[in-house]
């Protein structure tokens, strides 16, 4: 009778464990739509095996319920897509992760413009926030509130500065800084697959009784932790208990890369913060004026290397703390259409200096047809001098991206050997 009930009960459990499986089945293949905000997160990592800058870029969305999935965009159709618009997303709800299928942008994000609705985000003043963070099992302090405001705001090369010259004066940063804050957490706490919201989150909550969150736009958080940056490409909508809804940009800034290099560091998450990608470079050997196999697609390689980061001229790669790239300048509108020249014919065309404001032709650009999404681009043209505090030599750069708004810039690179 006994083994006549353990029967029953192995029959009972193995219909029940066939039924779970096929119900987990299920949910891993679940389609589903989701209606939210995109957002979109930049990565910047040291690979230990090579040292080398190693990076990329993770797509989340928002939905209406507050909840945040990561989105796989292995078919690539978030590029067209500017950060942080209401977007509907299909797609297949696999691990806790949605599998992009197919992607509708529903508006172009209001918060791009700011109150009188005709500024851009990248224009004017840019109220910062800027705090330091510990842990309980790491509570060293590397470097002072004084460090970082020299960084930031007083000296030659801070952030502030950088700013305002590549912007020929149109943005600066109003920045307010707080001192050391222990986390509630100890470093472990924070070291899983939601890194950056977990610190986020404990950062917002412990600032809240002493910080409107209301009076900034842009958050910068320096941690005394190892591992990556991070920064939110553009802006992100956040709450606070005590504040409610916001709407700011985030900088992770490890302390590690600010004993390195700090300001470069602080300025090239401010840049995606802006809404910038990577500045990444093609490279032959051989002969530094190969082009690349595909102009649409400057990682089909022959006989060319794509590396990123790789672009040194550019603050949005690992080089150089050098001037933002013209394409990026155009972007947040420092550059007007009226100081672009398309050119398309052979001839002799003046071309202004990069780094101080002047009323002449800043960019030049030779249209290259259409790329695989059937836009227009182009190569464009810049005339870099040793000129202001962050340009060192006398250059013509020659850069491209696709027009698809979130993909990074690429250069030709003509100077190698000096890099390497
Ligand atoms: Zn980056």
């Amino acid at each position: 009778m006994a083994r006549k009930w353990y029967l029953i009960l192995l029959l009972i459990i193995c219909s029940f464990t066939l039924l779970i499986s096929s119900e987990s089945k299920t949910q891993q293949t679940t389609a589903v739509n989701f209606i939210g905000h995109l957002q979109t997160l930049a990565v910047d990592k040291i690979d230990k095996d090579t040292g080398r800058m190693k990076g990329g870029f993770i797509h989340y969305i928002k939905a209406e319920d507050g909840k945040i999935y990561q989105i796989e965009d292995k078919k690539g159709i978030l590029g067209k897509i500017k950060p942080s618009s209401k977007i509907s997303l299909s797609g297949i709800m696999r691990k806790n992760k949605i599998v992009a299928d197919s992607v509708i942008q529903l508006s172009t994000k209001k918060s791009a413009l700011s109150a009188d609705e005709s500024t851009p985000e990248t224009i004017g003043e840019q109220k910062t926030l800027v705090a330091l963070f510990n842990y309980p099992d790491k509570s060293s302090e590397p470097f002072t509130i004084q460090d970082v405001q020299n960084c930031v705001i007083n000296n030659a090369n801070s952030v502030d500065n950088f700013i305002r010259e590549n912007s020929y004066d149109k943005t600066w940063l109003n920045a307010d800084f707080i001192d050391w804050h222990t986390l509630p957490n100890n470093s472990t706490y924070y070291d899983n697959d939601d890194y950056t919201d977990l610190l986020l989150n404990d950062s917002i909550t412990i600032l809240d009784p002493e910080i409107n969150f209301q009076n900034y736009t842009r958050l910068i958080f320096v941690y005394a932790d190892s591992g990556a940056s991070y920064g939110t490409v553009g802006k992100r909508y956040l709450s606070s208990s005590g504040d409610g809804d916001f709407n700011a940009s985030v900088s992770w800034i490890n302390a590690d890369y600010m004993a390195a290099n700090k300001t470069k560091t602080i300025a090239h998450e401010f840049g995606h913060n802006l809404g910038f990608y990577h500045a990444n470079v093609v490279h032959n050997s051989n002969n530094p004026y190969f082009v690349t196999e595909s102009l649409a697609d400057p990682t089909a390689m022959c006989g060319t290397q794509y590396y990123n980061y790789g672009d040194f001229d550019d603050t949005m790669g690992s080089g150089d703390y050098n001037h933002f790239s013209t394409i990026w300048k155009t972007q947040a509108q420092w550059i007007d259409a009226s100081q672009i020249q398309d050119v398309k014919t052979s001839g002799e065309y003046p071309l202004d200096q990069v780094e101080f404001p002047s009323d002449g032709i800043k960019v030049l650009r030779v249209p290259l047809g259409k790329d695989l999404n059937n836009n227009e681009f182009y190569y464009w043209i810049e005339y870099r001098k040793n000129l202001g505090t962050f340009d060192d030599e006398d250059t013509v750069q020659i850069r491209t991206k696709l027009a698809a708004t979130g993909a990074n810039e690429w250069g030709y690179d003509t100077k190698w050997s000096n890099n390497k």
